[in-house]
């Protein structure tokens, strides 16, 4: 069993992992957000609630943990959130992925196509050190674009993506195939 549901989740306190689907219930489905034509998936209800969002955390670092990681990166803005939280159930230092002009100290960037247009996602260049096991971690895997961008970042700098990990994958847009060779998991799929 993942090492502190028992511990941490009182409402949980169960041998067998928490029901997915009540999980999945706190999830909310936003038509045409931010742009017509989007169905957004807005965690906040789930991040609302103390113990469903341990649970979340705690099957997310179960999902990982004996892959020896040393860092986990997470991506602005909700990456942050789901990031931060699954390195600290792990014990490992967290990286913030960011978008231009944000961080303060030197930086590698890569840019990447959209839908239209362009994004940039920036990484301090002491963030990760060459050898490094880094797991990247993100609310969504959409097109793959951004996780791509992220895989990126991490091996030029000289470190190992030993995985990618999502709260939720929409399996539809097939974002797996922008990551060959990184094994790829997710919590909630659609
Ligand atoms: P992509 O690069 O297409 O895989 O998009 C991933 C990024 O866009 C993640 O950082 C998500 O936060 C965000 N994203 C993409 N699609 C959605 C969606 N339907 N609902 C919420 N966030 C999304």
């Amino acid at each position: 069993m993942p090492r502190s549901w028992a511990r941490r989740t009182a409402q949980y306190c169960v041998p067998v992992p928490p029901d997915i689907s009540a999980l999945t219930a706190l999830i909310r489905d936003i038509p045409d957000f931010p742009k017509p034509g989007i169905m957004f998936k807005d965690i906040t209800p789930l991040l609302g609630d103390g113990p469903a969002w341990v649970a979340t955390i705690e099957m997310l670092a179960a999902l990982n943990d004996g892959g020896g990681v040393d860092r986990v990166v997470g991506i602005e803005a909700r990456g942050f959130l789901v990031g931060a939280a699954v390195a600290f159930s792990l014990g490992v230092g967290f990286v913030p992925l960011r978008k231009p002009a944000k961080l303060p100290f030197h930086t590698t960037s890569v840019s990447y196509s959209l839908e239209y247009g362009t994004e940039t996602l920036e990484m301090h260049t002491d963030a990760v050190r060459p050898g490094d096991r880094v797991l990247i971690v993100d609310d969504v895997l959409a097109t793959g674009g951004t996780a791509a961008a992220a895989v990126q970042l991490v091996r030029g700098a000289g470190a190992t993506v030993v995985g990618a990990s999502f709260l939720l994958e929409l399996t539809f847009l097939h974002g797996r195939v922008q990551l060959p060779g990184v094994p790829v998991s997710s919590l909630i799929t659609y």
